[in-house]
Order: structure tokens, then C-alpha cells, then sequence
């Protein structure tokens, strides 16, 4: 009988040609197939077998799928959310937004929250877990999204304090908010892409020409919806502070960027400029 080590050395081989986290990959990949998390499979190697399932997922991580619409997980600042293809995947560089809300917030947090694009729910949900007391609207123009997001705050016990919405970005919504977290798409239509970015929705990636599409509708919405103390933070692609902080500027809006942890430019801040 193979065993876990033996596995999970052969399957990092084969998957190393088609991912950069190739040894990851296996151990959440066989994690998923034995039904528990990646570090009980790590303790418990010697008292484990590898279940049948585990060769098909690993055909399917080889044709490209993203180990997080195999597993349908991903972890997000401290929570961890269902995904399918209908929504973009939870990315690391996104948790700058909210840390960017708690730098401005700290601990007492936002009252009302609202979230432009809501996907998942990542970033509402992160927040609503960060503050007990915070209540908070996501909007998506995708009703599949909308679902999932519902779901992923019914299971994290949020739903009490989470509503969603269809609606294209914040039409029709009245304020104030004193949070806002927008992850619009942002990334020009011709840029080549490879990876996991080829399997999730377009809707949520693409921008236009210059991927500042979004950013030119959303900018002049945000104003009449922040509360005099409050916050936007947008997730912005590594090259745009100064595009899309030009495009907040004109709406009467203080900017400032926060980096990611790679170091790129990740987080357009928003205040509202307080009267003199
Ligand atoms: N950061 C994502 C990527 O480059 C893009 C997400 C987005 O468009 N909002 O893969």
C-alpha cells in the first residue's frame, strides 16, 4: 500500500509543471479527499490511507482548476468561506482593505458597512467577524454570487447581521455607510493572463480597456454614501494609484494608498474632506 509521504511526494511531482505551490496543492488536495484540515493529514500521516478520490482531484488541479473550486474553500483574514466559480477566489492582498478599515476604525469598528461587489462575502464577512457589533449591506449584479455570499453568512453565523442585495454597484442605495469595501474588477481587457484567473467569473476580473471602468462609475457614488467619519477602502491593481486616486480627487475626496504585503500599491483610502 502507498503511503501519505509517498503520495504526496509523487503528487507534488506531477503537479509541479502546472503550479507554483505544487507540494500545497497535494496536501490540501488529499486533506479534502480524507475529509479533514491540512494539519491534522500533517500529524496524522502514519494513521492515514489515501482514499480513492484523491487521483481524480488530482487530474483535476492537472487540467488547471483552482485548488479552491476543487476544495470549494479558501481562508480569508480569520474566516474561512464556501467558493464556486460564480465568485472570484479570496486573495491575501485583499485582506490590506481590511486592514486599512482597522487602522481607521480600531477595535469599536464601523457601525454600518457596505460592500460593492461582494463575491463571496470576503470582505463584509471578515469585517462583520471583526466587529461583533457591525451590521452591513453586500451588493453584487450577480445573483449566483449573492447566493453564495448568503451562504457563506448563514454558516459563519453572520446572517443576523448581513444583507445582500442584487444591484449594479450602489444604484439606488442611500447611505451613510461608514465603511465601504469595493473589490471591482480592475484588470485591462487585453492583459495575457495564465493560472487560476482563467477559471473564475470574467465579470469580477475584467474592467475595460484600461481596467478603470468600474472605478470611473463607482467614484462619484461614494461621496453621498460616506458618513462624515467614515471610510472607503478600494482594492486597486498594482499600476492605478494614481489613476483612480485622480478619479476619487474629483469627487472631493482625501486619498491615500496602503501596499500589500508583496510591497505593490493595493489600497486607495477614501475619506471625505471635513468642511473648513
Ligand atoms: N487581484 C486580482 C488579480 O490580479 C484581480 C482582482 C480584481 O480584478 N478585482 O488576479
Amino acid at each position: 500500500m502507498t503511503t501519505i509521504p509517498e503520495t504526496l511526494r509523487a503528487a507534488t511531482e506531477r503537479l509541479a509543471p502546472v503550479s507554483a505551490t505544487p507540494r500545497l496543492d497535494a496536501e490540501l488536495l488529499l486533506a479534502h479527499a480524507l475529509q479533514i484540515d491540512r494539519n491534522d493529514l500533517l500529524m496524522r500521516q502514519r494513521d492515514l490511507s489515501v482514499p480513492p478520490g484523491f487521483e481524480s482531484l488530482i487530474e483535476r488541479r492537472l487540467t488547471g482548476e483552482p485548488i479552491a473550486y476543487i476544495t470549494g474553500t479558501r481562508d480569508f483574514w480569520t474566516i474561512s468561506l464556501h467558493v464556486t466559480p460564480d465568485v472570484l477566489i479570496p486573495r491575501p492582498d485583499s485582506e490590506t482593505l481590511i486592514e486599512a478599515a482597522l487602522d481607521h476604525f480600531g477595535a469599536k469598528g464601523p457601525a454600518h458597512i457596505l460592500d460593492l461587489g461582494t463575491g463571496s462575502g470576503a470582505l463584509l464577512l471578515a469585517a462583520l467577524s471583526q466587529w461583533p457589533l457591525a451590521k452591513g449591506t453586500g451588493v453584487d449584479i450577480s445573483p449566483a454570487a449573492l447566493a453564495v455570499a448568503q451562504g457563506n453568512a448563514d454558516r459563519l453565523g453572520l446572517g443576523e447581521r448581513a444583507g445582500f442585495r442584487l444591484g449594479d454597484w450602489a444604484e439606488g442605495l442611500d447611505g451613510p455607510f461608514d465603511l465601504i469595501l469595493i473589490n471591482p474588477p480592475y484588470i485591462a481587457r487585453d492583459v495575457p493572463l495564465s493560472g487560476d484567473v482563467l477559471h473564475e467569473p470574467g465579470g469580477a476580473l475584467f474592467a475595460g480597456a484600461e481596467g478603470l471602468d468600474d472605478y470611473r462609475r463607482i467614484a462619484p457614488m461614494l461621496p453621498r454614501l460616506l458618513s462624515p467619519g467614515g471610510m472607503a477602502a478600494m482594492e486597486i491593481g498594482y499600476d492605478q494609484r494614481l489613476s483612480v486616486s485622480a478619479l476619487l480627487a474629483d469627487q472631493g475626496l482625501s486619498v491615500a494608498a496602503r501596499r500589500d504585503l508583496a510591497g505593490h500599491d493595493r489600497c486607495l483610502v477614501a475619506t471625505p474632506v471635513p468642511p473648513i
